[in-house]
């Protein structure tokens, strides 16, 4: 059987984690008690998560030429995502996101770096692989201009559009009309339907609400798909391995709701286990636990 395609044009960072008793005050240095670094990036992340479950994906996006970038590109392809269309860049730095972990709380500062050097132009010449792909997944960890661009190259070619609208930002409608499936949890609903009325819209879109699952909103209408229940380990990037799941089971021809179920039960088990892109689950695991 033919593998799905997905590109996805998204972020590719690197996390430094750090865990901490406390959080040092200004001007104080404290000791640590662990460093860990940890690839990530949400388009990075739904790339893995597609691959994992079976997809063919392309990875658009860009890297530092630094030894971050080295390694995360080396990450993306021992996970089998072609990085031929990842540009590398000299004058800038690969994106990092600085994360301190303690008193159970995180504090997180994302430098975008390299994913804020990409341009419309750097998609214009994937037009082909945009073309030949079965869905196109997005995120905002990129300049919106491009996110535009690529949207507008895959309806160009009929090619479906998974928009996951995280960090949540306002968007033109212009752009919202030409997306297929939006993807937002609760917060990035609120924040992208601010000055928009949600039942005006036309296509139907998916918003993530943790444990309970996912619902859909066609013409204005909500069908909750309930989630599954599970020993909780770490919920980082169950969003992302919804997206990427959704992105699979959507070109494999599933329905719309046969796919949320498919990428609820994907999700549930990536927080069953540590991290975002290791806790990722193949295509095998999830069909067993559908079982
Ligand atoms: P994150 O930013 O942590 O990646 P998110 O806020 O984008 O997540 P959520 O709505 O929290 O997205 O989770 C996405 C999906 O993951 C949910 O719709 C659900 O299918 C699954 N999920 C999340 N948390 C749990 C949980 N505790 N138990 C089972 N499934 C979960």
């Amino acid at each position: 059987m033919t593998k799905p395609v997905v590109t996805v044009i998204g972020s590719i960072n690197m996390d430094l984690v750090t865990i901490a008793s406390r959080v040092p005050s200004q001007g104080e240095t404290i000791l640590g008690e662990r460093f860990r670094l940890i690839p990530g990036g949400k388009g990075a992340n739904q790339a893995v998560a597609a691959a994992r479950l079976g997809a063919k994906v392309h990875m658009i996006g860009a890297v530092g030429t630094d030894a971050f970038g080295k390694e995360l590109l080396h990450c993306l392809e021992r996970e089998g995502v072609s990085v031929d269309n990842v540009k590398p860049v000299t004058d800038v730095e690969t994106g990092v996101a600085v994360i301190t972990i303690s008193e159970g709380d995180n504090r997180i500062i994302v430098v975008p770096g390299a994913n804020h050097s990409l341009r419309p132009e750097d998609v214009e010449v994937c037009e082909e692989v945009i073309a030949s792909s079965d869905i196109c997944l997005l995120q905002l960890e990129i300049p919106l201009p491009v996110v535009e661009r690529a949207v507008a190259l895959a309806k160009k070619h009929g090619v479906r559009v998974i928009l996951n609208p995280a960090p949540a930002q306002p968007l033109p409608l212009s752009l919202l009309e030409q997306v297929d499936i939006l993807t937002p949890n609760e917060h990035e609903r609120d924040i992208v339907f601010a000055d928009i009325d949600a039942s005006r819209f036309a296509n139907p879109f998916i918003v993530t609400e943790g444990a309970r699952g996912v619902t859909i909103i066609k013409n204005g209408q909500p069908t909750l798909i309930p989630g599954f229940s599970v020993p909780v380990v770490d919920t980082t990037g169950a969003g992302d391995t919804f997206n990427g799941a959704l992105a699979v089971a959507l070109s494999k021809g599933m329905s719309l709701e046969e796919a949320c179920l498919f990428g609820n039960a994907a999700a549930a088990l990536s927080v069953t286990k540590l991290g975002a892109q290791t806790g990722m689950p193949t295509e095998d695991e999830v069909q067993a636990f559908l079982k």
